[in-house]
């Protein structure tokens, strides 16, 4: 029921009246280039077919009230103040405004009713659909004249000085710049992007949530990150012009390997091997090659579960499934230990392979892991 115009404007109807318009923002995936934006690296999303349905009218007052259809919740806030809203959801969106003036710039009291179809919490960024779709209706009906990069700053912005997470910025930036028949390139470092063609025809994408989510000891990410920045650290002395592993190459790796663990130089290999995986992919999609984009994406989840170790049984039980099935690219996605893994699957194999996943998934774990197809699709937008 994405997208469902009608439905959202009845539901409107109900609390506020008629409203002045409608709006629309999607969830994303990221076909390639995992942990590599904090390495200055490429990241390669596309917005779904899935997302947040907004109506909004502007009420002439000085409070903000917003029904969540998916909470069955009313909120209310205040134009000004620091009172947060109790509402975990409503504070993405007090967190929206308060950034947009926090940038100078005026909205008045409004009227808004919302639901969405992007699984919460399973890596597809539902919490960036919802913000994507506030700070979007919000710069179109008070004519605010934000660009879209600053819209994707203010979304960030929210999520870490509203919410407590600290995100990169691919999540509202998919949802925003998304394009139907297009994945981005965005430069994690320049925030250059360039939009890729993505035209799988014959091919279907589908994730396969592993509905787990490891409690993580000792903070592995934040491990990474250090692994990272000590080997860059190490090439640095030799080569001053590598800042972030982005600029690193196998062969600057192999003359620091003696001076690096075997655990660092595995971190370090797996993510210069992916800053290029992300670019063969691109060229790949160019030439409609889908079998290479796929074994670059099995390429990955290996070097994910092997060289990072981020991944975990679950997912790569599922990474196995997807080769038992003959499917043509599987790969986690997202930082790991959990979460769905991405799926490119030829179409005459699709029924064979997400039936025989589910059952064996089950079989062994007992748990049953959610299926989410997914179609590349526009960015935020007008719906009405
Ligand atoms: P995700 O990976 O899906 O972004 P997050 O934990 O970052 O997971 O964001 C999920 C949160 O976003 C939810 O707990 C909720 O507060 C908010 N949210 C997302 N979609 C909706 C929705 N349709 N209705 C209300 N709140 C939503
Ligand atoms: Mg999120």
């Amino acid at each position: 029921m994405t997208y469902d115009l009608r439905f959202i404007k009845d539901v409107f109807r109900k609390h506020y009246g008629t409203p002045d318009a409608l709006y629309a923002s999607p969830g994303r995936i990221n076909l390639i280039g995992e942990h590599t934006d904090y390495n200055g690296g490429f990241v390669l999303p596309g917005a779904i077919d899935k997302g947040i349905t907004l109506a909004i009218k502007t009420n002439g007052t000085d409070k903000i009230r917003v029904f969540s259809l998916d909470y069955e919740e009313a909120v209310e806030f205040a134009l000004t103040g620091a009172d947060k809203p109790v509402q975990l959801w409503a504070r993405y969106i007090f967190g929206i405004v308060r950034e947009i003036q926090k940038r100078g710039k005026t909205v008045g009291g409004f009227d808004a009713a919302f639901y969405g179809d992007v699984p919460l919490g399973a890596g597809l960024s539902s919490s960036a659909a919802l913000e994507s779709a506030f700070v979007f209706a919000l710069n179109d009906r008070y004519g605010l004249g934000i660009d879209p990069f600053e819209c994707a700053k203010i979304g960030q912005a929210t999520e870490h000085n509203y919410v407590g997470v600290k995100c990169g910025i691919m999540d509202q930036f998919a949802s925003l710049f998304g394009k139907k028949g297009h994945l981005i390139r965005l430069d994690c470092r320049s925030l250059e992007y360039r939009y890729v063609p993505f035209h799988p025809v014959g091919y279907r994408l589908v994730l396969i949530n592993s509905c787990v989510k490891h409690e993580l000891v000792n903070n592995p990410y934040n491990n990474r990150r250090e692994a990272c920045e000590a080997v860059a650290a190490a090439i640095r002395k030799r080569h001053p012009e590598v800042e972030l592993l982005r600029d690193a190459t196998f062969a600057m790796l192999e003359e620091v390997k003696a001076e690096i663990s075997n655990e660092n130089y595995a971190r370090a290999g797996f993510v210069i091997g992916e800053v290029q995986r992300l670019l063969d992919v691109c060229d790949a999609l160019g030439k409609d090659d889908y079998v290479t984009v796929g074994r670059k994406m099995y390429e990955t989840h290996s070097g994910l579960s092997k060289l990072y170790e981020v991944s975990c049984e679950e997912l790569d039980f599922l990474n196995d499934l997807a080769k038992k099935y003959g499917v043509t690219g599987s790969r986690i996605m997202g930082g790991g230990f959990g979460g769905c893994t991405i799926n490119l699957v030829e179409e005459a194999k699709y029924n064979a392979f997400i039936s025989g996943a589910v059952i064996d998934y089950q079989a062994k774990f007992h748990i049953k892991p959610e299926v989410y197809d997914v179609v590349i699709s526009d960015g935020a937008r007008k719906m009405e």
